[in-house]
């Protein structure tokens, strides 16, 4: 482990004044990207099954995505109201009992059915399929709230999945212009947590770094060496699995004021990386976090049950 609390990131200098408060998710691309990213982090790879079951789900995503009929439209003067108040574009807690998210989440759940999988998770598609109205409004409702209880993880995974690709349909359909920050480490678009952040290399924008939502896949810029939890800019460090720090391109951005940790994926070092599948990936570095006294911030629901 390389441990950095008192030297500043050294790629951060340069700062940034051009890049844009936020990326609306592609919603299409972006999960075709990380079917492939996550393809390609299986080979050779011990969580290979894993995986390459990700990539399945993150397929099924993209085609979700790219027939998003039933999906709505934030309406204008709602996106008004929340952009004049400091709120994210979508409230979230709308959604919960929406019949419209069950019937999608329903549409999803058979594109599933071909992926390789452990018996016992055929078993738990088996049965989020056939939940009746209620049960399927409950774990919608759990995803929603960033709750998926330990002895039906399983279960509410799938339900994740599809909820996030409606997610990231809605989010698309937004009006950049109209999002505005609402607070630390809170998606601007749909109000939920980053799963980490990353530094990117393109449009202009080198070195700035973006969180990215593990509800909608939204992307809102924040300043770097800064806390995604706290927002705090004192105390921060960096640690990585690598040996050489230097080197590393997935690292934990440590808070020693709130005692939590997230990731951050070098983009502009490496533009294969992916937040959701990298994330996964370097399951190691979450491994090795847990020794410590620091616990994750970032919330990804396919990395819970690690
Ligand atoms: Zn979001
Ligand atoms: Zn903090």
């Amino acid at each position: 482990m390389s441990t950095s609390n008192v030297q500043p990131d050294p790629s951060m200098i340069g700062g940034i004044s051009k890049a844009p408060f936020v990326f609306l998710p592609n919603p299409g691309r972006l999960f075709r990207d990380s079917a492939s990213r996550y393809e390609r982090l299986a080979e050779g790879e011990r969580l290979a099954p894993y995986l390459r079951f990700l990539a399945g789900i993150a397929r099924a995503q993209s085609n979700l995505s790219d027939m998003p009929n039933d999906i709505p439209l934030i309406p204008a003067d709602v996106l008004e109201r929340a952009s004049i108040s400091s709120m994210p574009a979508i409230d979230r807690s709308q959604f919960h009992d929406r019949a419209g998210m069950r019937e999608v989440v329903r549409r999803f759940l058979p594109m599933l059915d071909d992926l390789v999988k452990p018996a016992s998770a055929q078993q738990a598609l088996a049965l989020v399929k056939s939940a009746g109205d209620d049960d399927l409004d409950w774990m919608v409702a759990n995803v929603m709230a960033d709750h998926l209880p330990p002895d039906s993880l399983a279960h509410h995974l799938y339900v994740a999945a599809g909820v996030q690709a409606y997610m990231a349909v809605v989010a698309s359909r937004l009006v950049a212009s109209k999002l505005v920050p609402v607070s630390m480490g809170v998606c601007p678009s749909c109000g939920g947590r980053p799963i980490g952040s990353i530094v990117i290399g393109f449009q202009g924008a080198e070195g700035a770094r973006y969180a990215v939502c593990g509800c909608c896949l939204t992307r809102w810029n924040e300043v770097r060496v800064k806390c995604l939890s706290c927002g705090s800019t004192k105390g921060v460090g960096y640690r990585s699995v690598e040996s050489n720090g230097e080197d590393a391109t997935v690292k934990a951005e440590v808070c020693d004021q709130c005692a939590s940790w997230t990731k951050i994926l070098y983009q502009n070092k490496n533009p294969s990386l992916d937040m959701m599948a990298d994330d996964v990936a370097s399951l190691g570095l979450d491994l090795l976090m847990a020794s410590t006294e620091y616990r994750r911030a970032g919330y990804n629901p396919f990395l819970i049950g690690y």
